[in-house]
């Protein structure tokens, strides 16, 4: 029971922590038939590219009832006359269409065979309508638990939001449902109740009035993840302010409740902070064309594209606390530090498969040491990474299981963070660091990628073979420890539980004197000029230490 209470203590506490709360108390799940149709690059799925969505929708929020359709334009790669479209029960498909032929549906569960009538000539570009309805899932706890989150504000109107991040955005529209292929472009069109305003990505293109209701059209210009897409609806205000970043001029717009218009102008500095601290270590903000949103919903927030919600209440830190126990988590709203940072890791650079989530939560959660560090200095960023590690629990691997739509340990955020935070130290050279972050978010610009892309890039734009230190973090939960004996002058040293090829160098301090070891599994000898009286392993490496 030991090892779950951090697992407990990081579900309550850490946004965008999604699917993983549902399996928080077993590490192997037997993965069935569905988890596959859901998290594998089926047949069904590979033969056709997304090109363009349009998603227009009803939100009836006194039935908490839904209806629309998805047009879902895509290219042909190969031939096949079958796709594979995703949505959850309750959700119901109750027409699909290509060239107004009604189409043939196969279920089976979650996922749904439409048999195409016309040929689908390779390199064509084919279109089909999916139309749906029902009562979605409701969030139990969004973002965790997502859906939609039917609530109410302090005034008594409806304030309605979608979450979906793991559990899959078929959970309230009709998509492929699999991180590998994001759609080019999409326009979102909501229809809610005339009083209320719907905040979906990118810019907002036109407002259409009927007797009762309002038509908010939104089209997102960039590639955009599925689980990025959402619906917010409230009883906005709405304010605005133009960034002069690296790329030009940025359109920054915040739409909060009516109620919290003053409050949200003084407390929202922190986005264009930021924009310029992002900017600065991970380059131009991704999607300058879509603009830069923040919005309030009734749950915590997420790192929905170009349409970051926020629910932290207004307070520093997370809900108010620390999540580093340092002090210095409360310089900041983490929640527009954390969910703004996924613009970069999990928008920009997206995971193909949600094994490799690291992606996303181990640069995210280590850019909020970065904006630590670009305000405060670095010795404040380093105070920071070194604190979180107290929600750190080593359970099981950062990187889940491929195929079936599984997330690998919650310590994707803050083991993973460390581990970026010992890379640097590795680096050795903050500018050089400071540039692949920078070119990491030019080279995968837009794109979906492997975890061995990435650890491809860090290595030979690094320099060193961090082959066995990936594998080591990312691939095992043991924690390298350094073990050693110091008899007068002599230090002796070695590594213990590594992976194979584990030897990463380390800075130590022997009598007041820097240095750097450079120990492997086998015993080592360092003959000091006078006796050893300290020693210390420099705590910015994320391992242990043994005193034989
Ligand atoms: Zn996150």
């Amino acid at each position: 029971m030991k090892q779950r209470l951090p697992w407990l203590i990081l579900c309550l506490y850490l946004s965008c922590y999604s699917a993983e709360a549902q399996h928080l108390f077993s590490n192997s799940k037997n993965f069935t038939r569905q988890d596959t149709l859901r998290g594998s690059i089926t047949p069904e799925r590979a033969w056709w590219d997304l090109t363009y969505y349009h998603l227009d929708i009803k939100v009836e929020p006194n039935n908490k009832f839904i209806s629309g359709k998805n047009t879902i334009q895509y290219k042909v790669l190969k031939e096949n006359q079958v796709l594979q479209i995703d949505l959850q029960q309750p959700l119901k498909i109750t027409k699909a269409t290509q060239n107004n032929k009604e189409l043939n549906i196969k279920h089976d569960g979650n996922a749904h065979f439409i048999t195409l009538k016309d040929q689908q000539k390779i390199g064509s570009i084919q279109s089909v309508d999916v139309f749906y309805e029902g009562h979605p899932k409701a969030a139990k706890n969004a973002p965790w638990d997502g859906g939609f989150s039917w609530k109410k504000d302090t005034n008594g109107n409806d304030f309605i939001a979608t979450s979906c991040q793991g559990l899959g955005a078929s959970v309230w529209w009709p998509c492929k449902d699999h991180m590998y292929d994001e759609v080019d472009s999409m326009l979102i069109s909501v229809n809610v109740p005339k009083h209320l305003m719907d905040v979906s990505n990118g810019r907002l293109r036109s407002v259409k009035e009927f007797d009762h209701t309002k038509t908010y059209t939104w089209f997102v210009k960039n590639p955009i993840n599925n689980y990025g897409v959402n619906v917010n609806i409230g009883d906005y205000a709405h304010f605005s302010e133009v960034y002069n970043g690296l790329k030009g001029k940025l359109d920054m717009d915040y739409y909060v409740l009516k109620d919290n218009l003053e409050k949200a102008k003084v407390h929202f500095k922190d986005a264009p902070k930021m924009m310029k601290a992002f900017e600065h270590w991970f380059g131009p903000y991704p999607f300058y064309e879509d603009g830069y949103k923040l919005v309030e919903v009734p749950y915590l927030g997420m790192e929905h594209q170009s349409s970051v919600t926020y629910g932290n209440h207004y307070k520093q830190g997370y809900l108010g606390s620390d999540l580093s126990g340092t002090g210095w988590g409360l310089k900041f709203d983490f929640l527009i530090i954390h969910e703004s940072g996924h613009e970069w890791f999990a928008n920009n650079i997206t995971n193909k498969d949600i094994a490799d989530m690291w992606i996303h939560e181990s640069f995210t959660a280590y850019s909020e040491s970065l904006f630590l560090d670009y305000y405060y200095g670095k010795q404040a960023a380093s105070e920071y990474m070194i604190g979180t590690r107290r929600n750190i629990s080593n359970d099981k691997p950062i990187i889940g299981e491929y195929h079936v739509n599984n997330e690998g340990s919650g310590d994707m955020y803050y083991k993973g963070a460390n581990m970026l935070h010992t890379l640097r130290q590795l680096i050795e050279d903050d500018e050089k660091w400071r540039k692949i972050l920078v070119g990491m978010n030019k080279t995968f610009y837009h794109q979906t990628v492997t975890t061995q892309q990435i650890e491809n890039y860090l290595s030979q734009n690094s320099g060193i073979d961090l082959t066995a230190f990936f594998n080591q973090y990312l691939r095992t939960i043991q924690i390298p420890t350094l073990e050693y004996r110091i008899d007068d002058s002599v230090l002796k040293y070695r590594w213990t539980n590594i992976v194979k090829d584990f030897d990463m160098p380390i800075q130590i301090t022997i009598n007041n004197i820097e240095q750097w070891l450079y120990p492997n599994s086998e015993w080592k000898t360092l003959n000091n000029e006078k006796t050893i009286s300290t020693f210390k392993v420099d705590d910015n490496f994320y391992v242990n230490t043994k005193k034989l």
